[in-house]
């Protein structure tokens, strides 16, 4: 399947839609069906009522409607997989993971050591966070990116997920259009879904180095787009916007009188000439209309410890905060503590980190480019390669013939015990995403052993 990267994408649940959707819509109906057949239906006496009428919710539907549409991560699935076949005993090497394959710096790791023998940490915290934490987080937020924010308009939460879930349900209304560049971070478009809201795929591809551009964005809007997601360093290509295509973008969405949620998950990990700059920073007017989401996972490795935030105009980080407040509370008291000593701290570990993944870069990217049939733009961010794999589409490999990129990953998966994540989780069948955050001489083998079996392609 090609993309048209001018064209614009809508999302709505029912679209026929791209082939993962359909992929999607055939596993969901194969489950419905499983599920009928293990479950066999209540005796209808049991959803009488006393004057003998069916009970209307009996006959709905087991699963609703908005959370049932939701599909499981695929990114998380692929990697799940190839920890299974790693517990067999199989030699799998896996590029899925979305994480760093370091330990949580020691003097982070000791500090929540210590707030475990105090009770003081054994307790609730304000949902909002632990008040020195938000402190923290807006020092932070100073000091990386140059805004300036009150502590008050902190929200801790649990991982960048659980804020962005959260700032799509307090900004979105049922119906409510959120432009998505494409290639998108899997969790977006079910989290804008989840929200009510419709995702609005603006397709980007290796040619403009998956960066939209103003006139994409404005081809895709309509009365009912309400925001812009907007990240950068990207998963899962890599792209870093430079600072005058921030400002444009950021100008365009001001004029346009959209809120923009900007990820800034990946700010510390750019690479070369590549600079990370913060959008209500380049445009200062959008402040009001902007959401920033972040946290400690992929800069301190603590995927594990679940702490992010969002930072936005008080109104709607009060918003927040109650719909946090009903659903999950604060973040464990200890991952606070933690995350706080990681804050307060300096930023040599992340450099140390940060060198190791740029020489896996360079490594993956130029071993990538060695293999017919695979192109590779270069990364400027975050941990991830996203070649393209469309010219080996169609062609035949040890006796079988991948259609779509993600039956080309099926077969690296069986035939040379490699895991990548195939493009349709990304939206954009035809490409397959690889983390680099696993180590030198596992990376040099995996991409070793997909040069050997795409090499057989004919
Ligand atoms: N944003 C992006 C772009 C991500 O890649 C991730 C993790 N894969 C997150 C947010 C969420 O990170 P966490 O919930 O672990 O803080």
């Amino acid at each position: 399947m090609s993309y048209d990267p001018s064209v614009s994408h809508r999302l709505p649940r029912s679209a026929a839609g791209t082939l993962a959707q359909r992929r999607k819509a055939t596993k969901k109906q194969s489950l419905r069906t499983a599920a009928t057949e293990v479950e066999p239906a209540k005796p209808a006496r049991a959803a009488l009522c006393d004057d003998g009428f069916m009970n209307e919710g009996a006959s709905r539907q087991r699963v609703s409607s908005r959370v049932g549409g939701i599909t499981e991560s695929a990114t998380l699935a692929v990697d799940a997989k190839a920890k299974a076949l790693q517990a067999a005993g199989r030699p799998v090497i896996g590029f899925g993971a979305g994480e760093p394959d370091f330990p949580t710096p020691d003097y982070i790791v000791a500090a929540a050591e210590a707030a475990c023998r105090n009770p003081r940490y054994h307790r609730y915290t304000p949902t909002g966070g632990l008040p020195e934490l938000r402190e923290a987080i807006a020092a932070k937020t100073a000091r990386d990116s140059g805004l300036d924010v009150s502590a008050a308009q902190v929200l801790v939460t649990n991982g960048g997920k659980q804020a962005l879930y959260e700032a799509f349900a307090t900004l979105l209304d049922p119906g409510d259009e959120a432009l998505l560049p494409a290639p998108y971070w899997t969790t977006y478009p079910e989290s804008i879904r989840l929200a009510g809201g419709v995702p609005v795929e603006v397709v980007t591809d290796e040619t403009s180095g998956y960066r939209a551009s103003v006139e994409q964005l404005e081809a895709a809007l309509t009365p009912r787009t309400k925001l812009l997601v907007f990240v950068s360093p990207s998963n899962p290509t890599g792209a870093v916007y430079p600072p005058e295509e921030v400002e444009r973008i950021g100008r365009w969405a001001l004029e346009r009188g959209l809120w923009v949620v900007t990820d800034e998950i990946y700010e510390h990990l750019v690479y070369g000439a590549a600079r990370f700059t913060s959008m209500p920073v380049a445009v200062p007017e959008l402040a009001d209309r902007c959401v920033v989401v972040n946290g400690v996972a992929k800069t301190y490795a603590m995927t594990g410890w679940r702490v992010g935030w969002l930072i936005g105009p008080p109104d709607v980080v009060g918003a927040a905060t109650n719909l946090q407040s009903h659903a999950t509370s604060n973040v464990g008291n200890v991952s606070q503590v933690a995350a706080l000593a990681a804050l307060r701290g300096d930023l040599s570990a992340v450099e140390m980190m940060r060198a190791a993944f740029d020489r896996r870069r360079q490594a993956i990217v130029r071993l990538l480019r060695d293999i017919p049939g695979v192109t590779c733009p270069e990364p400027e961010g975050a941990f991830y390669a996203y070649p393209s794999v469309k010219e080996l589409l169609g062609r035949e490999i040890r006796g079988r013939r991948p259609d779509s990129s993600a039956e080309l990953c099926e077969l690296a998966l069986e035939e040379a015990e490699v895991a990548v994540v195939p493009g349709e989780a990304f939206g954009t069948p035809g490409y397959v995403r690889m983390s680099y955050a696993l180590g030198d001489d596992d990376l040099a083998e995996g991409v070793a052993r997909l040069h050997k079996l795409f090499a057989e392609a004919r």
